[in-house]
């Protein structure tokens, strides 16, 4: 058996501690940033390239954006989140919400 290096996962690496993230067609770059313990388990920002910014949160309640879709249409309402959190779950970076 042979193990080699997930060469895609590299290339999507352009510099340490930054990812380069799809999500619909609109890239962003994706960092961890530093998050008060009491507040969440960790958070990422991600940066798109007219310079909007969102930061996701994991929080013990779930995943939390601060992007309008999130506070207005998925807070509370919507488990799954905004595309930005079901982004961040789907490549790993926070677990999914856990069911009830
Ligand atoms: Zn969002």
């Amino acid at each position: 058996m042979t193990f080699t290096l997930p060469r895609n996962l590299r290339s999507r690496k352009p510099q340490a501690g930054r990812l380069l993230l799809e999500i619909g067609g609109t890239r962003y770059s994706l960092r961890p940033v530093a998050c008060h313990a009491q507040i969440g388990k960790r958070a990422f920002r991600l940066l798109k390239d007219d310079g909007t910014v969102y930061d996701v949160v994991q929080t013990p309640y779930g995943a939390e954006c601060d992007c309008p879709d999130f506070i207005f249409r998925r807070d509370g309402l919507d488990p799954d989140g905004c595309k930005h959190v079901q982004a961040l779950v789907s490549v790993g970076m926070i677990p999914a919400h856990r069911a009830n």
